[in-house]
Order: C-alpha cells, then structure tokens, then sequence
C-alpha cells in the first residue's frame, strides 16, 4: 500500500527538530512547550496516539533538558515504537496514578509554557492545579513558524502528494458532471485520491452552480446542470503529508462572463504566485492576488484570504493574509487560492500549493488553470 508507507525521517531527524523546538521555545520566552497528541507530537517525534482517549499523553520539551514523553502505561509499547523514541525518555504511568503530578515534576512552577491547541481542557486544568502561579500559550500563536519551513524531505512527500492531487484532476475531468449529485463526484474524488495513494482524505468540496458562491459550501445533492460552473477543491494526506488544490469547471460552453471571471481569477493566482520569492512578507502574496481581483472591480467577491501554509496538516501557518509580515523563507509551502464567488449565480476558485525557492517559487500542483469543460 503505498498509502500508508512510512515517512523517511531517522531518529535523529526527530532528535533535531525536538532540539530546534525546544530552542526556539527558549528564544520565546517559553519555560517549556507541552504537545499534545497531534500533528506538532507527529512532526516532533514521529508518534501519532489516539487522540481520542482521556488518559494524558504529553511531550514536554524543557530547553537545556531531555525530552520526555508522558504516556499511559498501556500505550507506552506503542510509543516505543515510534521512530523518533530513541531521542525521547518515556515515563509510563498505570491507571490510579496521577500523570499530572508526574508532568509537573519534570516542569519549574511559575513558568511560561508553550501548550498545543488541541491539549483537553481536563488536561490543561489539573495541571495549572498542580502548578500554581504558571501560565500558558497557544503553542500555534507562541511558535507559528515551527514546522512552516520543510527539509528536502519533507518538500518530496508535499511534492509526491501534490503530484496525486494533479492525478486526481485528470480523472475526475473525464467522469460525467450534468444530471450526477455534487456528492456523488465528492466520492468518486475520494475514491481517486486514495487510488493515488492518499491514506486520508480531508475534503472534498464540489460547489455547483450558485453553490460555488458560497466558498464554505463542501457538497450537498444538488444536481449538476448543464451550464454550471463547478468549483472542485480537494485535498488530504498521502505518507504523512498534505495535497490541497481547486479547479473551476464548467458543464458545456460558458459565457463570456463566465469566461472572464475566469480569467480574471487565473491572472489573480499567477500574480499572487509571481509573487513569492524570500524575503518578501506573506502579506504581499494575498496583496499581489488580491490587486488583480479589485482593479477589475471584483474585490468585494474575493471574502477569504489568499492562502494557508501545509505540512504534517492541510491548513497551518504562515497564512496569506493582509497584516501578516513575516517573511517568506526558502522551504516554507503554502497555498496561493483566490476566488471570486458572485451570490446567487456562481464562483471561481484556482488554487495551487507553491513552495518557496532560493528565487522565487515552485509550484507543486501543474494541472492546467484555463477553464476545463466537462460533460
Ligand atoms: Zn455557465
Ligand atoms: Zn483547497
Ligand atoms: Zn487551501
């Protein structure tokens, strides 16, 4: 199953990246960062537990010390196995003990700590009970830039997935849209990216017609008509990393509105694209797109911003978006997606993933941007 092979990270790759974390914590001001079952804890060690379960599994990265893993005693066999646990002391604890006593040993009360988003609540309370006087952090606000910037590695997994992504494309052209529900194309798109190799599918938006507008729409039962613009986006993981792209078909002929909406959106993301090179600050990709859009007198139809970085998870940062400012670095890969969505009649998404080179960028989905008609 190529879907589910194993991402070609050593040990030692995991021993670095928790080394770096726990630096980059320091030089926030973090005591320590305390990650919780997810995609930072499967980025950072290569260990994915269910996140579904109550007993407390933690990662708690304390700079100058090493880490060590929190976990119930029943997983640690699991954990054990996981290829970054050379790097990682793990300390097991059996129901009827109290993993939160246990954490706070190992972290100085009255510090700051770095806690993932995901972290339950029941976990976060007992703790802050153990450790009086301590506060907390979204570690997603605290370190945004953590795992934005991707190794050799990492940038042929997003390449390889963006790749069946582009797969998917090609296929899903050729199948029938009029008179067929928006959710039967969604499945035969799910059915597609796992023949490809995905071994998850996260979305699988098919927005017809006056659907398209709605850039929340995912799918429904409407039936694909004859004239329609359709708005196809989709995405999920393959060995451990994401694909996310759009393209917007059209059922027969279009008009020239249709046309020139189009247009416009695909001059739009090759303006936001042209955009990228090091150095320059994430809020000028979304302006460059965004300039495109407004100067044809469509920038109240473009509502959402032009783009979200992708990893280990399909949406994380740097984000496109007016306001952000940091700088764009080699490595770091993200999506450059505007959209105009016309309510009531219909919308237009192209979306690729671009990845930032030493001079500019490189673009990992390659499908064509014209309009594509399908049947
Ligand atoms: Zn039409
Ligand atoms: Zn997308
Ligand atoms: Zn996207």
């Amino acid at each position: 199953m190529t879907g589910t092979a194993p991402a070609p990270f050593t040990a030692d790759d995991y021993r670095a990246r928790m080394a770096r974390a726990a630096r980059t914590a320091a030089d926030a001001g973090l005591a320590a960062l305390l990650v919780a079952p997810g995609p930072d804890m499967v980025w950072l060690t290569g260990y994915a537990p269910p996140a579904e379960t109550e007993r407390l599994t933690l990662l708690v990265l304390v700079p100058g010390r090493d880490p060590v893993l929190v976990v119930p005693a029943l997983e640690a066999p699991d954990a054990a196995k996981a290829v970054g646990a050379p790097g990682l002391a793990l300390r097991g604890w059996t129901d009827g003990q109290d993993p939160y006593a246990a954490t706070a040993s190992l972290l100085d009360a009255g510090g700051r700590f770095g806690i993932s988003d995901n972290a339950w609540a029941m976990h976060l309370l007992a703790l802050q009970k153990e450790l009086p006087g301590t506060s907390y952090a979204s570690l997603t606000d605290a370190l945004p830039m953590l795992r934005a910037v991707k190794d050799a590695a990492e940038l042929e997994l997003l390449a390889a997935a963006g790749a069946a992504a582009d797969a998917t494309f090609e296929e899903i052209r050729k199948v029938p849209f009029a008179g067929r529900r928006e959710s039967e194309v969604a499945a035969d798109i799910a059915h597609l990216l796992r023949r490809f190799g995905h071994s998850q599918v996260d979305f699988t938006i098919v927005a017809s017609g006056p659907n398209g507008a709605n850039p929340h729409h995912e799918v429904g039962d409407r039936v694909i008509e004859r004239g329609d613009m359709v708005v196809l986006d989709f995405g999920g993981l393959k060995n451990g990393y994401g694909s996310d792209t759009s393209r917007t078909v059209h059922v027969g002929e279009p008009t020239d509105e249709e046309r020139r909406v189009h247009d416009l959106v695909r001059a739009a993301q090759e303006a936001g694209f042209s955009a990228v090179r090091p150095g320059a600050a994430c809020q000028e990709v979304d302006r460059a797109a965004r300039a495109v859009i407004e100067d044809a007198g469509y920038g109240d139809y473009f509502i959402h911003r032009t783009g979200h970085g992708i990893g280990v998870t399909t949406h994380e940062p740097p984000y496109m978006i007016e306001g952000e400012e940091q700088p764009l670095v080699p490595g770091m890969c993200f999506s450059v997606e505007p959209g105009v969505y016309l309510p009531g009649r219909f919308g237009v998404r192209i979306e690729d993933i671009v990845t930032v080179t030493e001079d500019g960028g490189r673009r990992l989905n390659d499908t064509t941007r014209e309009m594509v008609i399908v049947d």
